[in-house]
């Protein structure tokens, strides 16, 4: 039987994913390895193993980086706990923290040094929530959801801001938005959005998809939040959707009774597994791609100074 590929466009890297990889490249080329790297530069397997063989080595914490070295901060940003860190280790510290990761770190600061207790809206234990709830430990609580809301206990009720994280599922937030604003009605967000356009355009570009597709293969891996988000969207949608990290992880019964499979990856995956799906979807059955782009984006960040000039 044949297969139409519905292929959601934007999909794979964003601006940010494609400046912390550019961070880690340049430096290798200019320095050579090895250069160490706190966390996954960003959360896709693909990525770090393709730096891991050209010198990059992969730390959960500074005391894996020896003294003297040059370490890098990944895509997901770092508290100031960790940086103070590095400097009482006397390391070199090159941040490839995402510009949007670090706009949500200033607005954390911010509204903790105006005196309000700072809702931050995310999912425990990633890496970007620890970093921006290090901003203001003090002065920050960690909602994940409308229930949570409910328990909420803040020193001032007219003193409330809220952050998010930038790749939360656009609709679940709303919802906690609302409830937030029901509860302290003096309720001061941020001035733009947090969740970045990249998470937002992948989600309404699979949203433009969804209802056409009988299943959705969402490209990404499984600790990639935005990716996750973009299955659940799917499911939401009563879809059957699966993450995969590349063509390896496709079951041949996902596709039984299937006419039309939606395409997708999440930010930090590359957009060569995408097409290495594609082509493992055309052996199994003839297939037609269809493309469909809801926007087109043209956002570059610049890469850090040192970076740019060695
Ligand atoms: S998903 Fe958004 S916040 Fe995260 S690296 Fe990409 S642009 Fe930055």
């Amino acid at each position: 039987m044949a297969l139409t590929v519905l292929l959601a466009s934007p999909r794979s890297f964003c601006a940010g994913v494609e400046r912390a990889i550019a961070v880690v490249e340049q430096l290798l080329q200019q320095r050579g390895g090895p250069i160490y790297v706190r966390k996954q530069i960003v959360h896709n397997t693909h990525v770090v193993a393709d730096l891991e063989a050209r010198g990059a080595v992969f730390v959960e914490e500074l005391n894996s980086v020896p003294d003297g070295a040059t370490v890098v901060f990944s895509a997901h940003g770092v508290s100031p706990a960790v940086r103070a860190n590095a400097v009482d280790r006397g390391l070199e510290t090159i941040d490839a923290t995402c510009p949007l990761v670090t706009k949500v770190h200033a607005e954390a600061r911010r509204f903790a040094a105006r005196g309000d207790t700072v809702v931050l809206i995310g999912h425990a234990g990633h890496e970007e929530i620890e970093g921006t709830l290090g901003e203001a430990v003090d002065q920050t609580v960690l909602v994940q959801s409308v229930d949570d809301v409910a328990e909420l206990t803040v020193a001032d009720s007219q003193r409330v801001s809220y952050l998010t994280q930038t790749t939360l599922a656009a609709d679940e937030t709303t919802e906690i938005i609302t409830a937030l604003r029901a509860r302290f009605p003096a309720l001061r967000g941020p001035a733009s959005d947090d969740i970045c356009y990249a998470t937002t355009n992948r989600q309404y570009a699979l949203q433009a998809i969804a209802d056409e597709s009988d299943l959705v293969l969402v490209v990404g891996s499984s600790n990639s939040s935005n990716s996750l988000r973009l299955v659940e969207l799917a499911r939401r949608h009563g879809i059957p959707s699966y993450l995969i990290d590349d063509p390896g992880d496709i079951r041949s019964e996902w596709l039984e009774g299937v006419e039309v499979v939606g395409v997708t990856a999440g930010a930090s995956a590359p957009p060569r597994l995408v097409d290495a799906v594609i082509a493992a979807l055309a052996e199994l059955h003839p297939v037609k791609v269809i493309e469909r782009e809801i926007t087109r984006e043209n956002i570059r960040f610049t890469l850090p100074l040192v970076v740019r000039r060695p």
